[in-house]
């Protein structure tokens, strides 16, 4: 059984939900970048490493300096691809890998513990991780961009019209951000409801949670 509480975390279009454009990111947003990787290499209340899980696609898009990411645990999924270098943890499929993190202290695995666990993309990971028992948040920057600007060729599954998921107040994605240790992406948050401005674009940063 899967223990730890799994999140999404992902910045999508307002109006369809667009994560991607022809496998890279649709937009450059410095200050999502930022609390993406503070919030997903915060520690929390133990000393081990948050985990980050992604698919292949995801990795490759990932420019290879960058790669693994610091201060987490990289696993990667693939049902073609068995190994994506040191500091890596491939699996063939999400309910593997997410019983394989929850397990701890592992047995016969190299996997080490991990504090929690957060789903980084792309679109095909997302779509069945929102259907994971064990996923319980989705933390989403929502991006107010012109559609046919962006011009996204990947979407999310729209989450948010199922009627299991409700949007919590900005207050609490504060709160949890103060529970995980992760004071530096709350500053990140604009007072009084106000959006990013960057690059021509406005977002903000929401929390999601299942009924
Ligand atoms: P993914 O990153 O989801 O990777 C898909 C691959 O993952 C598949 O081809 C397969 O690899 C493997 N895979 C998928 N499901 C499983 C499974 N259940 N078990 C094992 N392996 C699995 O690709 P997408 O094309 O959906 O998304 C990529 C796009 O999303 C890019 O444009 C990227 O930039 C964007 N993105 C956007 C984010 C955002 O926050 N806006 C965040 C992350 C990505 P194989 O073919 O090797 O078997």
């Amino acid at each position: 059984a899967v223990q730890l509480p799994v999140a999404l975390i992902v910045a999508a279009t307002h109006g369809s939900l667009g994560i991607g454009r022809a496998g890279t990111l649709p937009w450059r947003l410095p200050t999502d970048m930022t609390f993406f990787r503070l919030v997903t290499s915060a520690p929390g209340e133990s000393s081990c490493q948050p985990a980050v899980v992604m698919g292949r696609k995801s990795w490759e898009s990932i420019p290879k300096k960058f790669r693994p990411l610091k201060n987490r645990v990289n696993v990667v999924l693939s049902r073609t691809v068995t190994d994506f270098g040191s500091g890596t943890h491939a699996f063939s499929s999400l309910a593997q890998a997410l019983s394989a993190l929850s397990r701890a202290p592992p047995p016969a695995s190299t996997i080490p513990p991990v504090s929690s666990i957060y789903i980084i993309g792309g679109a095909e990971i997302y779509t069945e991780a929102l259907k994971h028992p064990a996923t319980s948040r989705v933390i989403l920057t929502t991006v107010y961009a012109d559609e046919d600007a962006v011009q996204c060729d990947t979407f999310l599954p729209d989450f948010r019209r199922t009627g299991e998921w409700e949007q919590k107040p900005v207050a609490d994605l504060r709160r949890l951000l103060c529970e995980i240790k992760c004071h530096e992406a709350i500053d990140l948050i604009p007072v009084d409801g106000d959006r990013v401005r960057e690059n021509g674009l406005e977002y903000e940063f929401t929390l999601w949670e299942k009924r």
